[in-house]
C-alpha cells in the first residue's frame, strides 16, 4: 500500500525547490498517486516488467558461498539479470510510463557515471519518448562507453562544461532546462532522492524487488529472512528491497555505504559517519557530506553508483529510528567480495553490489545455519571492467588497450 504523506520522513525529505517548479512537482505527485491506484497503469507496468525487463528476477540460494562461509544461509536477489544489467531500469521504465501518461514527450535526466543515463535512454527508446541527458564534460570524457551507449539508444547527450564539469553541474543544467520545458518534459530522477514526490515514486517502482523476494523465499519454505542487506548510494535498491520488510521487526535491515580508501573526508561516501550531517541540498533535507557552509564535499568510491554525497531521506529517517542499520565496506573489501562471488557462484556482481556482499562475507560465518541472509545483487559487473581489470592486472590491461588502439589506427 502506498503511504500518502507530505513528503516528509520525520524531519527529512520535503520539497526545497524554486517556486516555479512547485506546480510541476504537484502535477507529478497527483499523476503518480492516480497512476498507483489505476489497475490499467499497474497492468502496463507489469507487462513491461515481465515481457521486456526480465522480471521477476530470480532469487538464488548461494550454496557454494554458504558452504564456504559455514554460517547463515545466503540468498541472492539477482537484479543483475534485469534488462541493461541493474535495478535502475525498474525506476526508469516506471517513470517513463508515468511521463507518457502525463502527455510528456521528453525525458530529462542528469547522469554522473552514465548508468542512470543509459537506463533513461533505454526507457525512452522503448516507450517512444525523447531522452535528453545532461552530463558534465569531465564525466563525458571519463565515461565514454556509456556516452556511446546513450547515443546508440537515440538519446541526446548534452555536455555541461561549467565548473568542475561533473554531476553537480549536470544537475543544475538539467533543472534549468526543465524549467524552460515543463509542459513537454518529465524530469527523471534516478535514485530515492530529490524533492517530494521523487523519493516516494522511486521507492514505489523499486519495491518490486522486495515484493518478489518475499514470495520467492516462501518457495524455499522461508517465511522471512533474518537479515536483508543492500548497498546504499542514493538508496533506491536498498529501499526497494527493504520496503517489503520495514513493518516486520523480526528482520534486520542492513545498508552498506562506500568506505572508499579510508576515513578521511573525501576518501569515502559514508554519509552515516561522523563526517555526514543533516542539511538541505538538491531539493531535499537529508544527511549529506558537506562543508560547514553546506557545500557538498567530494566523495570517493571504487563504485560510481555509491559515490554520492547525499542519501535517501527515508533511509536517513529509518536509520535515525534504528530500523535500518548502516555500515560500510572499503574499496578493498568490495573488490575481494567481487572476486569471491565470481569464483564461488559464477556471478560477477557490480562493484556497488559487492559492498553489500562484503558485509555478508564478514558476518555470515558468525551466524548459525538456521539464519537466512537475503542480499540484493543490484547489478552485474561487466560495466566495471575498466576498473576491475586494470586493478587486478594493470600491465595486461594497459597492453590490451594499447593493442586495441594500434589495431584501429594502422
Ligand atoms: C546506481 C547503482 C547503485 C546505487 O544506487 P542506489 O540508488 O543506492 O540503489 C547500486 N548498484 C548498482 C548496480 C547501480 O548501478
Amino acid at each position: 500500500m502506498l503511504n500518502k504523506n507530505d513528503g516528509y520522513f520525520g524531519e527529512y525529505g520535503g520539497r526545497y525547490v524554486p517556486e516555479m517548479l512547485i506546480p510541476a512537482l504537484e502535477e507529478l505527485e497527483k499523476a503518480f498517486y492516480a497512476a498507483s491506484s489505476d489497475p490499467y497503469f499497474a497492468e502496463e507496468l507489469h507487462t513491461l516488467f515481465s515481457a521486456y525487463n526480465n522480471r521477476p528476477t530470480p532469487l538464488s540460494f548461494a550454496k557454494n558461498l554458504t558452504d564456504e562461509l559455514k554460517g547463515a544461509r545466503i540468498f541472492l536477489k539477482l537484479e543483475n539479470l534485469n534488462h541493461t544489467g541493474a535495478h535502475k531500469i525498474n525506476n526508469a521504465l516506471g517513470q517513463a510510463l508515468l511521463a507518457r501518461r502525463l502527455g510528456k514527450r521528453t525525458l530529462i535526466a542528469e547522469t554522473g557515471a552514465g548508468q542512470h543515463g543509459v537506463a533513461v535512454a533505454t526507457a525512452a527508446a522503448k516507450l517512444g519518448l525523447k531522452a535528453k541527458i545532461f552530463m558534465g564534460q569531465q564525466d563525458m570524457e571519463r565515461q565514454y562507453p556509456n556516452v556511446f551507449l546513450m547515443k546508440t539508444l537515440g538519446a541526446d547527450v548534452v555536455s555541461v562544461p561549467i565548473g568542475q564539469a561533473t554531476l553537480k553541474e549536470a544537475v543544475n543544467a538539467a533543472l534549468k532546462d526543465w524549467i524552460q520545458t515543463l509542459d513537454d518534459a518529465h524530469y527523471l530522477i534516478g535514485s530515492a532522492v530529490g524533492p517530494h514526490p521523487y523519493p516516494a515514486i522511486v521507492k514505489y517502482f523499486q519495491s518490486v524487488i522486495g515484493r518478489e523476494a518475499i514470495k520467492q523465499l516462501q518457495k524455499h519454505r522461508i517465511s522471512y529472512p533474518d537479515f536483508a542487506v543492500a548497498c546504499v548510494g542514493g538508496g533506491s535498491n536498498a529501499i526497494g528491497l527493504f520496503s517489503a520488510f520495514i513493518s516486520d521487526h523480526r528482520i534486520r535491515l542492513i545498508g552498506v555505504e562506500a568506505g572508499g580508501k579510508g576515513s578521511k573526508p573525501g576518501d569515502h561516501a559514508r554519509r552515516f559517519s561522523s563526517n555526514g550531517s543533516p542539511g538541505i541540498a538538491q531539493g531535499y533535507h537529508s544527511l549529506f557530506l558537506q562543508s560547514e557552509e553546506g557545500q557538498l564535499l567530494p566523495t570517493h568510491s571504487i563504485s560510481a553508483g555509491l559515490d554520492y554525497a547525499g542519501v535517501s531521506p527515508e533511509i536517513a529517517y529509518l536509520y535515525k529510528n534504528k530500523r535500518v542499520e548502516m555500515t560500510s565496506a572499503t574499496d578493498q573489501e568490495a573488490l575481494s567480495a567481487y572476486n569471491t562471488l565470481a569464483r564461488l557462484e559464477g556471478i560477477i556482481p557490480a562493484l556497488e553490489s559487492a559492498h553489500a556482499l562484503a558485509w555478508v562475507i564478514k558476518n555470515a560465518p558468525k551466524m548459525n545455519s538456521d539464519k537466512v541472509l537475503l542480499v540484493n545483487i543490484s547489478g552485474r559487473g561487466d560495466k566495471d571492467i575498466f576498473i576491475t581489470a586494470c586493478y587486478s592486472d594493470p600491465m595486461q590491461w594497459k597492453a590490451f588497450l594499447k593493442r586495441q588502439w594500434k589495431g584501429h589506427h594502422e
